[in-house]
């Protein structure tokens, strides 16, 4: 008997391990199918091309090499921004070779031939070198307003027939066994489209959603740049970019039109005055207009007088790494930024393109990804003079900007004061390197060597007392030398960096300390003086939720939203039972009233004609609540949400747009947002609670899991009707998946189904409707097909929502957490999206509850690890739940999958206590993933009895040994993905059902 046992068991193992390989192979190739498909049924642009801002060099490709190319850019209007003002010579010459020169015609643009730089009352003026170079273009740059630049760029480019430029935003690359295939977007209808190509290029700015799903590493923020434009003034120099090398660093000052005039400012991490309320005007009256020269002082202060908008950039400093990722290129902001100090991040990019055109022109097909990937090793490799001296140039110039009370530091300012303002070849070498029109970086080197060396000469003069030669000693050890010298290895100083390593790590040690200090002190400064306790990224259910919550414990809540318009999305329309306990325990029931919510008391099932009815259970269950759901509009519900969470005095809601965290040795300390004004703001707290949705921006870089794209669900609302039992979620078990039908408010009805990537019908040619008509229609049972058809007929909007799935993760950073959509999602079949988040949300309340101080960051970690288990018998039996009953809902010819889907449907309408066991974990209501498998189990004996009878064949026997395959292969990776531990005790179960589920708990 054990022998037998054991036989099966392996036979059982085999036969699954067999499955799971062949299934995982299918399933790779259906979306390269999908793919191949796209590219010549739909879509058939060559190269789809990201955000256009500045990257315009790919017109050439379109001239010269008759690529198809397609941009997506998210805002189309022309851009307000401060930043890319000035195109350096180097800069003007890769625009001229691109053929691109005239969109710096008619914009208004200024000539500038060179510097005038101001320290401590004194003046140099430094122009591009004019002779003896050979720089073959006319070496002078050109200032304007970077908005009317982009225009004409897109003019131009749109200009071509083979460019299609449309507005919309890219959400995610489509990703395929490490290569990217297309990306996902919603165009300007609020759609969500798919488009495939063999080359994506990412070209999305120093804010980039993608990088970080192409490359891993991050931008880092060195300071802030602040300005903004005195209008209706002309410079006494108008041909010079005026810079003040002033206190805490640089002041610069230049002509953008005519008639307007740039006035920027560099503030340091930590140090950034409030420009609401008023904070800033006066920083930028009283502390830096007086050391603004005579001559300039009048046009600084003329726009601050005058009112002029404020505006508030991060400066970023990332090095380019290359992505392991094929079919893709990253370019622009998105690859390498430097500091903006030197003016030159549209030179590299420019000079970037012009590279990889020349190296692209030679493939015919861009779809060989192997070639493709060669292409950008070497342009990687060709690159680096420009990119190299230019990022060495810029951050080593940065720092050396920025006044100190450190002597070493301050003699290297002053020397390289003295170097630019010295006249001959010190000055015309380093304004070349600056123009862009000596790219060498070995030229670089030794110009910053000298500088240096005067510094130390400086320095021990007038005579090298102990403390002299030390700080000369420290002076070697400043950043742009070291840096310099470790990026290109030139032998000749290598003995310099070895007699002065020692001395540099102490150095930066040292101030690595002080600068930590620093942060955390702002941080403290700004909660002393009535900074929030929480930011919350996203006022959708759980940041809503949650804000309110934490709000009413007494924490000070600030929430960023980036539109507060109701949404209308499809999606969480269905509040479970369960659910609407946890609403209730939050004291947030009511949002689920006035909104029109419809109630719903279970499901009807139907399959090959027939139909069962699947209440949820009402009596013999534990649960305290009233056993029914709520069906209702998702936009209307967030809406209540917010409003209520606004009502509380603590809660702050704001409209922004969060675009980063600010970080500081894995602490999260707050984040940079664009606020409703188009400014760049900073919000510190000593927690930051991450909830921005499936579509989170935020998530990569906290958490490296991905969500999955599973699904599509497509989907529209039948208006003015109602279902003949409108109590019901109506879900026939259709082909290719489920088939929806539910009432989402007392005259709409919400008709919903299922498709995968392998046969997707164009929405925008009319495909889909007809698919709906004659494929879907002749599916679903005759009392609900009229009320299916009615939207299609009427011309409803279609919408498709991508059905993702992401395993919980813990982060390792501390003083955030990631909560919703953006910490945990699971297949939608069974609507528990939002229940599973509110029971997060009480179980995180709790925890926090006691911790008077959120700033202390272990403290917070200990009850993320806490939440992180308490949460499981929740999270993992929906998860697990909605995984599987998603995978039984796909039709399917294989006999032992559709054994499966018969036994789910009759054990669902065999009424009694399968029935109700079944609807208890569907409701959530009994969230013991023990019962689940219980249920699990039973379905499948129920499933292999039935493909066994009426005698076991030889074939029956196989196909029972492989529907075993299948149910193991619903369980096993969610044991694992939710811990087998976790999922097996039912201690846990029992612990969270008398903490969260009962009627005295919390
Ligand atoms: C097709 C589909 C159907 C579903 N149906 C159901 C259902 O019937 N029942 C159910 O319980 N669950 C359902 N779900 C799941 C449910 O909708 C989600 O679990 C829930 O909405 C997640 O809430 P959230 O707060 O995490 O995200 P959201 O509710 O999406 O909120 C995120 C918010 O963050 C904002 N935001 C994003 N980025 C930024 C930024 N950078 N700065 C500032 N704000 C930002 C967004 O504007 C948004 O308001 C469904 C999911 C899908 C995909």
């Amino acid at each position: 008997m054990p022998l037998c046992l054991w036989t099966t068991l392996l036979a059982v193992v085999l036969t699954w391990a067999i499955f799971h390989v062949s299934n995982r192979k299918k399933k790779s190739t259906k979306l390269v199918d999908t793919a191949a498909q796209e590219r010549t049924r739909i879509i058939t642009f060559y190269t789809i091309y990201l955000r256009l801002e500045l990257t315009l060099g790919y017109i050439d490709f379109v001239l010269k090499d008759g690529r198809r190319v397609h941009v997506i850019e998210r805002d189309m209007s022309e851009p307000v921004r401060m930043m890319g003002e000035f195109m350096q010579p180097g800069g003007r010459l890769m625009l001229a070779k691109l053929g691109l020169q005239d969109c710096l015609e008619e914009i208004d643009a200024q000539k500038a031939t060179g510097l005038a730089l101001y320290k401590d009352g004194e003046k140099a003026v430094i122009p591009f070198p004019v002779e003896d170079n050979n720089f073959p273009y006319e070496p002078t740059g050109r200032s304007f307003h970077n908005g009317r630049f982009v225009q004409r760029l897109r003019q131009k480019a749109s200009s071509l027939p083979n460019v299609k430029l449309e507005e919309g935003t890219v959400k995610s690359l489509i990703e395929e066994n490490g290569m990217i295939k297309g990306v996902t977007y919603k165009n300007s209808s609020g759609e969500e489209t798919m488009l495939f190509a063999p080359l994506t290029v990412v070209c999305d700015g120093c804010f980039s959603n993608l990088r970080r799903s192409v490359n891993d590493n991050d931008a880092e923020v060195m300071s802030y740049q602040v300005g903004f434009i005195s209008k209706n003034c002309q410079l006494e120099e108008p041909g010079y970019l005026h810079l003040v090398m002033a206190k805490p660093s640089f002041t610069m000052v230049y002509q953008i039109s005519s008639t307007d005039v740039r006035c920027s400012v560099e503030i340091l991490p930590g140090k950034i005055p409030s420009i609401a309320n008023g904070e800033m005007t006066n920083f930028l009256r009283n502390t830096m207009a007086p050391q603004v020269p005579q001559n300039l002082r009048k046009i600084f202060l003329k726009g601050i007088n005058e009112g002029a908008q404020i505006k508030v950039m991060p400066l970023k400093r990332m090095s380019a790494t290359l992505s392991n990722k094929k079919g893709v290129i990253v370019l622009g902001d998105a690859f390498n930024m430097r500091h903006p100090a030197i003016a030159s991040g549209m030179m590299v990019l420019l000079s970037d393109i012009l590279i990889l055109r020349r190296l692209l022109q030679p493939l015919e097909y861009l779809g060989d990804v192997n070639k493709v990937s060669e292409v950008i090793k070497s342009f990687y490799v060709i690159r680096k003079p420009m990119s190299a001296t230019v990022n060495t140039l810029g951050n080593a110039f940065s720092q050396v900007l920025i006044a100190s009370t450190d002597e070493a530091k301050e003699a290297m300012r002053q020397s390289c004061y003295d170097y630019l303002s010295s006249g001959g070849y010190g000055s015309s070498g380093l304004m070349a390197l600056l123009g862009g029109m000596n790219p060498r970086p070995l030229s670089l080197i030794y110009h910053l060597f000298v500088v240096t060396l005067s510094a130390t000469g400086q320095l021990l003069y007038p005579f090298p007392s102990p403390l002299r030669i030390w700080h000369s000693v420290r002076l070697f050890g400043r950043k742009g030398l070291a840096r310099c010298s470790l990026q290109h290895l030139q032998p000749l100083f290598l003995w310099t960096l070895l007699a002065f390593v020692l001395t540099w790590t102490t150095y930066h040690v040292t101030n690595r300390r002080k600068k930590a200090t620093k942060l955390a002190d702002v941080a403290v400064e700004e909660i002393r003086y009535g900074g929030p306790d929480v930011i919350i990224v996203g006022a959708g259910v759980g940041g809503s939720a949650l804000a309110y919550a934490l709000a009413k414990d007494g924490r000070r809540v600030h929430v960023i939203e980036r539109d507060m318009r109701e949404p209308e999305r499809m999606m969480g329309e269905f509040m479970q039972p369960g659910g609407r306990l946890f609403l209730s325990k939050l004291d947030l029931q009511d949002c689920l009233e006035g909104i029109d919510a419809q109630k719903a008391t279970g499901l009807t099932l139907y399959k090959d004609g027939k139909e069962a009815a699947s209440p949820f259970p009402v009596e013999d269950n534990k649960f305290p609540y009233e056993p029914s759901a709520r069906m209702f509009y998702n936009g209307r519900f967030v809406q209540r949400l917010r409003q209520k969470a606004s009502s509380l005095p603590n809660v702050r809601l704001e409209e922004g747009t969060v675009r980063s965290l600010i970080e500081e040795k894995g602490v999260i300390k707050g984040v940079t947002y664009k606020n409703s004004l188009g400014e760049e703001s900073t919000a510190f707290a000593p927690l930051t609670v991450v909830c921005d949705g499936c579509y989170s921006n935020l998530r990569r870089s906290l958490n490296d899991n991905n969500a999955e794209v599973i699904s599509y669900t497509v989907g529209y609302v039948s208006k003015n009707c109602r279902l003949e039992e409108p109590e019901k979620l109506h879900l026939i078990m259709a082909k290719p998946s489920f088939t929806m039908l539910y009432q989402i408010s007392s005259t709409d009805v919400r008709c919903a189904f299922e498709l995968f990537s392998n046969y997707f019908p164009s929405i925008a040619n009319g495909e889909m409707a007809s698919f709906v008509k004659n494929d879907l229609a002749p599916q679903v049972p005759p009392k609900l097909r009229k009320i299916f058809l009615k939207g299609i007929e009427e011309g409803a909007k279609i919408k498709v929502t991508p059905a993702k799935r992401m395993s919980a993760t813990l982060s390792r950073k501390k003083g955030v957490i990631v909560l919703g959509d953006a910490f945990n999602m699971r297949h939608p079949a069974i609507a528990s999206g939002m229940m599973v988040l509110l029971s997060d949300i009480l179980i995180l309340r709790r925890l926090l509850k006691p911790l008077r101080n959120l700033g202390d960051a272990n403290k917070v970690s200990e009850v993320i690890k806490c939440f992180y288990v308490i949460r499981k018998p929740m999270s993992a039996t929906v998860n697990t739940l909605g995984n599987a009953f998603s995978q039984v809902l796909v039709a399917s010819t294989d006999q032992a999958k559709e054994a499966m889907r018969q036994g789910c449907y009759d054990y669902l309408s065999s009424g009694g206590f399968r029935t109700s066991g079944m609807m208890a974990l569907f409701g959530g209501m009994n969230p013991r993933p023990l019962s689940l498998i219980y249920h699990l189990f039973a379905i499948t004996l129920s499933s292999i009895g039935q493909l066994l009878s009426p005698f076991p064949s030889p074939l029956r026997i196989w196909h029972s040994l492989r529907l075993c395959g299948v149910s193991l292969k619903l369980l096993i990776p969610h044991l694992k993905a939710e811990g087998v531990i976790h999922m097996m005790s039912p201690i846990n179960a029992a612990a969270y059902c008398k903490n969260y589920m009962t009627a005295t708990a919390v």
